[in-house]
Protein backbone atom coordinates (compact mmCIF):
# COMPACT_ATOMS: atom_id res chain seq x y z
CA UNK A 1 0.00 0.00 0.00
CA UNK A 2 1.70 3.19 -0.78
CA UNK A 3 0.76 5.88 1.68
CA UNK A 4 -0.34 9.52 -0.34
CA UNK A 5 1.60 12.63 2.05
CA UNK A 6 -1.06 15.27 1.35
CA UNK A 7 -1.12 16.58 4.97
CA UNK A 8 2.33 16.99 5.28
CA UNK A 9 4.13 18.82 3.01
CA UNK A 10 6.69 20.88 3.62
CA UNK A 11 6.76 23.68 1.48
CA UNK A 12 9.66 25.39 0.08
CA UNK A 13 8.21 28.99 -0.75
CA UNK A 14 11.09 31.34 -2.01
CA UNK A 15 13.44 31.63 0.72
CA UNK A 16 16.80 33.03 0.20
CA UNK A 17 19.37 30.52 0.17
CA UNK A 18 21.31 31.26 2.93
CA UNK A 19 21.55 28.29 4.65
CA UNK A 20 23.95 26.82 7.46
CA UNK A 21 25.35 23.97 6.04
CA UNK A 22 25.18 21.07 8.54
CA UNK A 23 28.58 20.47 8.82
CA UNK A 24 29.51 22.43 11.71
CA UNK A 25 31.85 20.55 14.10
CA UNK A 26 31.78 23.26 16.86
CA UNK A 27 32.65 21.65 19.87
CA UNK A 28 30.07 21.75 22.07
CA UNK A 29 31.98 21.12 25.29
CA UNK A 30 33.95 24.04 25.02
CA UNK A 31 31.44 26.41 26.24
CA UNK A 32 32.70 29.93 25.96
CA UNK A 33 31.82 32.47 28.42
CA UNK A 34 33.27 35.35 26.19
CA UNK A 35 29.97 36.08 24.65
CA UNK A 36 28.48 39.12 26.72
CA UNK A 37 25.57 40.25 24.75
CA UNK A 38 21.97 38.44 25.87
CA UNK A 39 21.92 36.53 22.10
CA UNK A 40 21.29 33.35 22.15
CA UNK A 41 24.13 31.19 20.90
CA UNK A 42 24.08 29.96 17.31
CA UNK A 43 23.30 26.11 17.89
CA UNK A 44 25.74 23.81 15.85
CA UNK A 45 24.12 20.96 14.21
CA UNK A 46 25.76 18.98 16.60
CA UNK A 47 24.12 19.81 20.07
CA UNK A 48 20.60 18.86 18.07
CA UNK A 49 19.18 15.18 19.16
CA UNK A 50 17.38 13.16 16.70
CA UNK A 51 13.80 12.40 16.66
CA UNK A 52 13.43 9.23 18.84
CA UNK A 53 10.80 7.37 17.07
CA UNK A 54 10.01 5.27 20.43
CA UNK A 55 7.96 8.52 21.17
CA UNK A 56 5.10 7.82 19.68
CA UNK A 57 2.01 5.90 20.87
CA UNK A 58 2.25 2.59 19.57
CA UNK A 59 -1.21 1.83 19.27
CA UNK A 60 -1.75 4.74 16.92
CA UNK A 61 1.01 3.79 14.26
CA UNK A 62 -0.81 2.81 11.09
CA UNK A 63 2.45 1.14 10.02
CA UNK A 64 6.16 0.70 11.41
CA UNK A 65 8.11 3.80 11.37
CA UNK A 66 10.56 3.56 8.58
CA UNK A 67 13.96 5.85 7.35
CA UNK A 68 13.60 6.89 3.91
CA UNK A 69 15.83 9.08 1.73
CA UNK A 70 14.06 12.46 1.50
CA UNK A 71 14.67 15.90 0.07
CA UNK A 72 14.84 18.70 2.10
CA UNK A 73 13.17 22.26 1.64
CA UNK A 74 16.20 23.98 -0.35
CA UNK A 75 16.49 20.84 -2.39
CA UNK A 76 19.62 18.38 -0.77
CA UNK A 77 18.86 15.16 0.06
CA UNK A 78 18.73 13.39 3.49
CA UNK A 79 17.66 11.01 5.55
CA UNK A 80 13.67 11.45 6.98
CA UNK A 81 11.52 9.36 9.28
CA UNK A 82 8.21 8.49 7.37
CA UNK A 83 5.72 8.70 10.42
CA UNK A 84 2.25 7.24 9.21
CA UNK A 85 -0.09 7.67 12.61
CA UNK A 86 -3.62 7.76 13.43
CA UNK A 87 -4.65 11.17 14.97
CA UNK A 88 -6.19 9.72 17.82
CA UNK A 89 -5.88 11.30 20.91
CA UNK A 90 -5.73 8.45 23.35
CA UNK A 91 -4.94 10.27 26.67
CA UNK A 92 -8.29 12.63 26.51
CA UNK A 93 -11.68 12.69 25.18
CA UNK A 94 -12.18 14.79 22.19
CA UNK A 95 -14.85 17.95 22.44
CA UNK A 96 -16.84 19.40 24.14
CA UNK A 97 -16.48 22.96 21.92
CA UNK A 98 -19.38 24.84 22.24
CA UNK A 99 -22.33 25.05 24.58
CA UNK A 100 -26.29 24.79 23.44
CA UNK A 101 -27.89 26.98 26.23
CA UNK A 102 -26.96 30.27 27.62
CA UNK A 103 -27.24 28.65 31.33
CA UNK A 104 -24.23 25.99 30.43
CA UNK A 105 -21.63 25.88 33.04
CA UNK A 106 -18.03 25.42 31.41
CA UNK A 107 -18.22 21.44 31.72
CA UNK A 108 -20.44 21.87 28.44
CA UNK A 109 -18.15 24.12 26.17
CA UNK A 110 -14.19 24.38 25.58
CA UNK A 111 -12.06 27.38 25.77
CA UNK A 112 -11.65 30.82 23.34
CA UNK A 113 -8.27 33.37 23.37
CA UNK A 114 -7.71 36.59 23.47
CA UNK A 115 -4.93 39.06 23.66
CA UNK A 116 -2.72 35.91 25.27
CA UNK A 117 -5.58 35.22 27.43
CA UNK A 118 -8.16 31.62 28.00
CA UNK A 119 -11.54 32.11 28.71
CA UNK A 120 -13.33 29.15 29.58
CA UNK A 121 -16.58 29.02 26.64
CA UNK A 122 -19.78 28.49 29.13
CA UNK A 123 -23.41 29.81 28.04
CA UNK A 124 -22.67 32.94 29.68
CA UNK A 125 -19.26 33.55 27.76
CA UNK A 126 -21.37 33.06 24.37
CA UNK A 127 -24.36 35.22 25.62
CA UNK A 128 -21.84 38.11 26.51
CA UNK A 129 -19.82 38.16 23.38
CA UNK A 130 -21.14 41.61 22.26
CA UNK A 131 -19.52 43.13 25.27
CA UNK A 132 -16.87 40.75 24.88
CA UNK A 133 -15.72 41.97 21.54
CA UNK A 134 -17.73 45.39 21.83
CA UNK A 135 -19.75 44.32 19.22
CA UNK A 136 -23.17 44.97 19.31
CA UNK A 137 -23.89 42.29 15.75
CA UNK A 138 -22.66 39.39 17.61
CA UNK A 139 -25.81 37.45 19.06
CA UNK A 140 -25.55 33.85 19.08
CA UNK A 141 -28.10 33.22 21.70
CA UNK A 142 -31.64 32.78 20.37
CA UNK A 143 -34.72 34.34 22.11
CA UNK A 144 -35.82 30.84 24.18
CA UNK A 145 -32.03 30.61 25.33
CA UNK A 146 -30.65 27.98 23.19
CA UNK A 147 -27.28 28.28 21.46
CA UNK A 148 -26.37 28.83 17.61
CA UNK A 149 -24.16 25.88 16.97
CA UNK A 150 -23.45 23.76 13.93
CA UNK A 151 -25.02 20.75 14.53
CA UNK A 152 -25.38 19.14 11.08
CA UNK A 153 -22.09 18.08 9.07
CA UNK A 154 -23.36 20.57 6.50
CA UNK A 155 -23.55 23.49 8.69
CA UNK A 156 -20.34 22.17 9.70
CA UNK A 157 -19.02 22.48 6.53
CA UNK A 158 -20.56 25.51 5.55
CA UNK A 159 -19.45 27.84 8.44
CA UNK A 160 -15.66 26.12 8.97
CA UNK A 161 -13.70 28.02 6.12
CA UNK A 162 -12.21 30.64 5.39
CA UNK A 163 -15.39 32.21 3.24
CA UNK A 164 -17.87 31.38 5.56
CA UNK A 165 -21.49 30.95 4.58
CA UNK A 166 -23.61 34.02 5.67
CA UNK A 167 -25.76 31.61 6.81
CA UNK A 168 -23.93 30.96 9.81
CA UNK A 169 -22.91 33.80 10.21
CA UNK A 170 -23.50 34.29 14.30
CA UNK A 171 -22.87 30.48 15.35
CA UNK A 172 -20.81 28.55 17.25
CA UNK A 173 -18.32 25.82 15.12
CA UNK A 174 -17.96 22.70 15.85
CA UNK A 175 -16.97 19.56 14.28
CA UNK A 176 -17.79 16.42 15.71
CA UNK A 177 -15.23 13.62 15.13
CA UNK A 178 -17.69 11.05 13.40
CA UNK A 179 -17.76 13.68 10.62
CA UNK A 180 -14.42 13.47 9.49
CA UNK A 181 -12.90 10.21 8.52
CA UNK A 182 -8.72 10.95 8.60
CA UNK A 183 -7.44 7.14 8.93
CA UNK A 184 -4.09 8.09 9.22
CA UNK A 185 -1.46 10.55 8.42
CA UNK A 186 2.01 10.89 6.90
CA UNK A 187 4.87 12.84 8.56
CA UNK A 188 8.33 13.07 6.73
CA UNK A 189 10.83 14.44 9.19
CA UNK A 190 14.37 14.63 8.89
CA UNK A 191 16.68 12.25 11.16
CA UNK A 192 19.04 15.42 11.46
CA UNK A 193 17.61 18.43 12.29
CA UNK A 194 19.23 21.60 10.20
CA UNK A 195 19.47 24.88 11.39
CA UNK A 196 18.49 27.73 9.44
CA UNK A 197 19.81 31.37 10.17
CA UNK A 198 16.42 32.18 9.18
CA UNK A 199 13.45 31.15 10.07
CA UNK A 200 11.01 29.71 7.69
CA UNK A 201 7.07 31.06 7.50
CA UNK A 202 4.97 28.29 8.98
CA UNK A 203 2.81 28.48 6.02
CA UNK A 204 -0.97 26.10 6.24
CA UNK A 205 0.57 23.05 6.60
CA UNK A 206 0.74 22.04 10.17
CA UNK A 207 3.86 22.88 11.96
CA UNK A 208 4.18 18.99 13.92
CA UNK A 209 3.12 16.51 15.72
CA UNK A 210 2.22 15.23 19.25
CA UNK A 211 3.07 11.76 20.32
CA UNK A 212 0.06 10.62 19.91
CA UNK A 213 -0.55 11.53 16.24
CA UNK A 214 -2.80 14.89 16.36
CA UNK A 215 -0.83 17.35 14.66
CA UNK A 216 -0.16 20.64 15.78
CA UNK A 217 -1.35 23.36 13.70
CA UNK A 218 -0.23 27.26 12.75
CA UNK A 219 -2.67 29.53 14.40
CA UNK A 220 -6.43 29.55 13.99
CA UNK A 221 -7.29 32.29 11.16
CA UNK A 222 -9.11 34.85 13.91
CA UNK A 223 -9.67 37.24 11.71
CA UNK A 224 -11.72 35.39 9.15
CA UNK A 225 -14.00 33.19 12.29
CA UNK A 226 -14.48 36.67 14.05
CA UNK A 227 -15.28 38.66 10.86
CA UNK A 228 -18.17 36.33 10.33
CA UNK A 229 -19.09 36.59 14.10
CA UNK A 230 -18.67 33.15 14.70
CA UNK A 231 -15.90 31.34 17.27
CA UNK A 232 -14.78 27.92 16.80
CA UNK A 233 -13.88 27.30 20.31
CA UNK A 234 -10.85 24.58 21.10
CA UNK A 235 -11.61 21.55 23.55
CA UNK A 236 -9.85 21.50 26.66
CA UNK A 237 -6.83 19.79 25.61
CA UNK A 238 -6.83 22.89 22.73
CA UNK A 239 -7.95 21.01 19.77
CA UNK A 240 -10.63 21.60 17.61
CA UNK A 241 -12.11 19.43 14.59
CA UNK A 242 -11.61 21.06 10.65
CA UNK A 243 -13.41 19.28 7.63
CA UNK A 244 -9.64 18.75 5.85
CA UNK A 245 -7.16 17.77 8.66
CA UNK A 246 -9.77 16.22 11.11
CA UNK A 247 -9.30 17.04 14.89
CA UNK A 248 -5.71 18.91 15.50
CA UNK A 249 -4.33 21.39 18.37
CA UNK A 250 -3.69 24.97 18.36
CA UNK A 251 -3.07 25.13 22.12
CA UNK A 252 -0.67 22.58 24.22
CA UNK A 253 -2.38 22.53 27.19
CA UNK A 254 -0.46 19.88 29.18
CA UNK A 255 -3.21 17.07 28.38
CA UNK A 256 -1.24 15.30 25.71
CA UNK A 257 1.80 12.44 26.10
CA UNK A 258 4.41 13.78 27.46
CA UNK A 259 8.40 12.92 28.10
CA UNK A 260 9.67 14.15 31.09
CA UNK A 261 13.34 15.38 31.09
CA UNK A 262 15.51 14.47 34.17
CA UNK A 263 16.62 18.17 35.05
CA UNK A 264 13.96 21.26 35.64
CA UNK A 265 13.38 21.45 32.05
CA UNK A 266 9.70 21.23 30.54
CA UNK A 267 9.04 18.13 29.16
CA UNK A 268 8.58 17.30 26.02
CA UNK A 269 5.34 17.15 24.11
CA UNK A 270 6.01 15.99 19.99
CA UNK A 271 7.99 17.26 17.23
CA UNK A 272 8.04 20.28 14.77
CA UNK A 273 8.20 19.23 11.23
CA UNK A 274 11.65 20.37 11.16
CA UNK A 275 12.57 17.67 13.39
CA UNK A 276 13.31 19.57 16.18
CA UNK A 277 11.19 19.12 19.80
CA UNK A 278 8.47 20.79 20.62
CA UNK A 279 8.63 21.59 24.80
CA UNK A 280 5.86 22.76 27.11
CA UNK A 281 5.62 25.84 27.70
CA UNK A 282 7.07 25.76 31.60
CA UNK A 283 9.30 24.35 33.17
CA UNK A 284 9.10 22.63 36.70
CA UNK A 285 8.88 25.92 38.90
CA UNK A 286 6.26 26.65 36.38
CA UNK A 287 8.09 29.64 34.43
CA UNK A 288 8.77 30.16 30.76
CA UNK A 289 11.87 30.14 29.70
CA UNK A 290 13.85 33.41 28.69
CA UNK A 291 15.76 34.26 25.37
CA UNK A 292 13.92 32.36 23.27
CA UNK A 293 14.35 33.64 19.42
CA UNK A 294 11.55 34.77 16.86
CA UNK A 295 10.39 30.86 16.44
CA UNK A 296 9.56 30.24 20.08
CA UNK A 297 13.18 28.39 20.30
CA UNK A 298 16.53 28.06 22.24
CA UNK A 299 19.30 26.04 22.65
CA UNK A 300 21.06 24.05 25.46
CA UNK A 301 23.40 21.66 25.97
CA UNK A 302 21.07 18.95 27.11
CA UNK A 303 18.82 18.71 24.46
CA UNK A 304 20.63 21.36 21.38
CA UNK A 305 18.03 23.60 19.60
CA UNK A 306 14.28 23.24 20.22
CA UNK A 307 10.90 24.84 20.66
CA UNK A 308 8.62 25.76 23.36
CA UNK A 309 5.13 26.30 22.92
CA UNK A 310 3.32 29.32 23.34
CA UNK A 311 1.06 29.73 26.24
CA UNK A 312 -2.67 28.41 25.43
CA UNK A 313 -4.45 31.90 24.44
CA UNK A 314 -1.61 32.44 22.36
CA UNK A 315 -2.88 31.16 19.17
CA UNK A 316 0.54 30.29 18.73
CA UNK A 317 2.73 26.75 19.48
CA UNK A 318 5.63 27.76 17.16
CA UNK A 319 6.22 30.98 14.98
CA UNK A 320 8.23 29.87 12.61
CA UNK A 321 10.37 26.52 11.78
CA UNK A 322 14.23 27.06 12.13
CA UNK A 323 15.22 24.15 10.36
CA UNK A 324 14.85 22.41 6.91
CA UNK A 325 11.44 20.78 6.61
CA UNK A 326 11.28 17.41 4.17
CA UNK A 327 9.56 16.05 1.83
CA UNK A 328 9.82 12.50 0.09
CA UNK A 329 9.40 13.86 -3.32
CA UNK A 330 7.80 11.05 -5.14
CA UNK A 331 4.38 12.57 -5.86
CA UNK A 332 5.99 15.86 -7.34
CA UNK A 333 5.45 15.83 -11.25
CA UNK A 334 8.41 15.26 -13.54
CA UNK A 335 8.20 18.42 -15.80
CA UNK A 336 10.66 21.54 -14.96
CA UNK A 337 11.21 20.53 -11.42
CA UNK A 338 14.38 21.48 -11.06
CA UNK A 339 15.65 21.87 -7.35
CA UNK A 340 16.48 25.10 -6.19
CA UNK A 341 14.91 28.48 -6.28
CA UNK A 342 13.47 28.41 -9.49
CA UNK A 343 10.54 31.56 -9.53
CA UNK A 344 10.05 31.22 -13.52
CA UNK A 345 6.95 30.66 -14.12
CA UNK A 346 6.02 27.19 -15.60
CA UNK A 347 5.56 27.29 -19.58
CA UNK A 348 2.39 24.98 -19.67
CA UNK A 349 0.08 26.21 -17.07
CA UNK A 350 0.96 26.07 -13.35
CA UNK A 351 1.56 22.75 -11.99
CA UNK A 352 -1.72 22.01 -9.74
CA UNK A 353 -0.24 18.80 -8.47
CA UNK A 354 2.49 20.34 -6.94
CA UNK A 355 1.29 23.63 -5.78
CA UNK A 356 -1.54 21.89 -4.27
CA UNK A 357 0.67 19.79 -2.26
CA UNK A 358 3.05 23.04 -1.72
CA UNK A 359 -0.18 24.95 -0.25
CA UNK A 360 -1.66 21.56 1.69
CA UNK A 361 -4.77 21.12 -0.11
CA UNK A 362 -6.01 18.62 -2.53
CA UNK A 363 -5.57 19.29 -5.89
CA UNK A 364 -9.54 19.14 -6.50
CA UNK A 365 -9.60 21.58 -4.01
CA UNK A 366 -7.22 24.30 -5.61
CA UNK A 367 -8.53 23.73 -9.01
CA UNK A 368 -12.08 24.29 -7.71
CA UNK A 369 -11.20 27.05 -5.81
CA UNK A 370 -9.18 28.68 -9.21
CA UNK A 371 -12.32 27.49 -11.24
CA UNK A 372 -10.22 25.79 -13.47
CA UNK A 373 -11.79 22.02 -13.69
CA UNK A 374 -9.81 18.88 -13.52
CA UNK A 375 -10.75 17.44 -17.26
CA UNK A 376 -9.81 21.30 -19.52
CA UNK A 377 -5.83 21.10 -18.49
CA UNK A 378 -4.66 24.64 -20.49
CA UNK A 379 -3.65 23.21 -23.77
CA UNK A 380 0.15 24.01 -24.80
CA UNK A 381 0.10 27.70 -26.27
CA UNK A 382 -2.91 27.92 -24.87
CA UNK A 383 -3.45 30.46 -21.54
CA UNK A 384 -6.64 29.35 -18.78
CA UNK A 385 -8.63 32.02 -17.93
CA UNK A 386 -6.95 34.23 -15.61
CA UNK A 387 -8.35 33.61 -11.77
CA UNK A 388 -8.95 35.22 -9.39
CA UNK A 389 -5.93 34.74 -6.65
CA UNK A 390 -7.65 36.72 -3.86
CA UNK A 391 -10.94 34.79 -4.18
CA UNK A 392 -9.25 31.53 -4.54
CA UNK A 393 -6.89 32.28 -1.64
CA UNK A 394 -9.31 33.12 0.51
CA UNK A 395 -11.16 30.28 -0.27
CA UNK A 396 -8.46 28.04 0.59
CA UNK A 397 -7.31 29.90 3.74
CA UNK A 398 -3.82 30.66 2.32
CA UNK A 399 -3.01 34.34 1.59
CA UNK A 400 -2.91 35.21 -2.04
CA UNK A 401 0.84 35.52 -2.10
CA UNK A 402 1.48 31.63 -0.82
CA UNK A 403 -0.97 31.11 -3.32
CA UNK A 404 0.40 33.13 -6.41
CA UNK A 405 3.95 31.25 -5.18
CA UNK A 406 2.92 28.02 -5.48
CA UNK A 407 1.62 28.41 -8.74
CA UNK A 408 4.79 30.03 -9.46
CA UNK A 409 3.37 33.53 -11.12
CA UNK A 410 3.82 36.30 -9.40
CA UNK A 411 0.28 38.12 -7.64
CA UNK A 412 -0.80 40.16 -10.36
CA UNK A 413 0.36 39.12 -13.39
CA UNK A 414 1.11 42.14 -15.46
CA UNK A 415 -0.46 42.23 -18.86
CA UNK A 416 -3.17 39.50 -18.63
ZN1 LIG B 1 -8.18 24.85 13.74
ZN1 LIG C 1 14.23 24.77 26.50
Amino acid sequence: MNAKHKFLVPFAWGLAALILTACSSTEESATTNEVPSPQPEEPSAKASISLNPSYFVKENLAKEITQESCTLSDGTKSSCYVITIKPDPQEHQMGPWCPTNEKDGKEKGGIWFRSGEVYDVDGAFIAGLADFYSDSAWKLVNDDGSIRVTNTQEAFEAAAKPDVDPRYNNYCVEGRPEWVTINAKTYVIPVTPVYQTTPTDLGRDGIGVAFNGVNFDPPAPLNAILAAHTIAPLDDNGGHINPHTGYHYHAATGQTKEIAQTDNHAPMIGYALDGFAIYAQLDKDQQEPTGLDDSRGHSDSTRGYHYHAGAPGSNQIIQSFRGLTASLGTETSNDSKAPGPDNRPPRRGPDFAAAAQKLGVSESQLREALGSPENSPPQPGQRPPKPDLAAAAQKLGVTEQQLAEALGRPPNPPGR
